[in-house]
């Protein structure tokens, strides 16, 4: 045993790594999530059909090439803790750790080939500043990992967004679309861009996110989120 496995050794018999689901006690060959939890997770494998309820949020709003989400996402249930140690917990390598398996599903899945580059939803400054980090960022990473393709973060938060009341559904919509800005245009012709959130609600944010990248020459946008609330 080495000094490092030694010193992980002694903190893990101090400090259990304990199970980001069901926060039992992870065995030394688990990692993040225990074998028991892992084989329950409630995966939609929609990316397995292009017409899947993840595609028909965004039919008739906005042309993105393929959508997903890799789990279901139920109150009181294993993707909500999960859910919760990523986002309020600062747990980020469960973002990590599930975008990996994610990105190992959407590599087998035939329709979302061909994509060149991840960009993650950017969070808003204010909650970046709280946060610390991005949790679609960590969710990024892990996809990055498993299907070897690069992040980007061309696409931002605007730093003016004037408020949302007394406005028009036109404005509004407008408005929304233009929470996000994009830095290098030209770095972005002609890709085909897999867009990346933490969970999918109404899909305001994404379609005014893709609808940004759309506007760049060229771009194909994919969608994919961890997990989807049927609400
Ligand atoms: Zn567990």
């Amino acid at each position: 045993m080495n000094i490092l496995s030694k010193f992980e050794y002694l903190l893990n018999l101090f400090y259990p790594k304990i199970c980001m689901s069901c926060s039992q006690a992870l065995n030394s060959q688990e990692e993040t999530i225990c074998i028991k939890c892992l084989l329950r997770l409630p995966k939609t494998g929609f990316h397995f059909h292009e017409d899947n309820p993840i595609s028909r949020v965004f039919w008739g709003r906005i042309d993105i090439a393929a959508a997903t989400s890799f789990l279901f996402f139920s109150k009181q249930g294993r993707v909500q803790s999960l859910m919760h140690n990523l986002k309020y917990r600062g747990q980020k390598e469960v973002g990590i750790y599930l975008g990996k398996l994610f990105g190992n599903d959407l590599k087998e899945s035939p329709l979302f080939q061909n994509i060149d580059l991840i960009i993650p939803i950017p969070l808003h400054p204010k909650k970046l500043a709280t946060r610390g980090f991005n949790q679609s960022m960590m969710i990024a990473k892990g996809l990055s990992e498993s299907m070897e393709l690069p992040i980007n973060e061309y696409l931002q938060r605007s730093i003016h967004t004037s408020t949302q009341t007394k406005k028009s559904r036109y404005d509004r919509w407008k408005n929304v679309k233009d929470i996000f800005e994009i830095s290098e245009s030209d770095s972005l012709k002609n890709k085909n861009i897999l867009l990346v959130d933490d969970v999918l609600t109404t899909g305001a944010t994404l379609e005014a996110g893709a609808g940004k990248l759309l506007e760049v020459e060229g771009t194909k946008v994919y969608i994919a989120t961890l997990a989807y609330a049927n609400i």
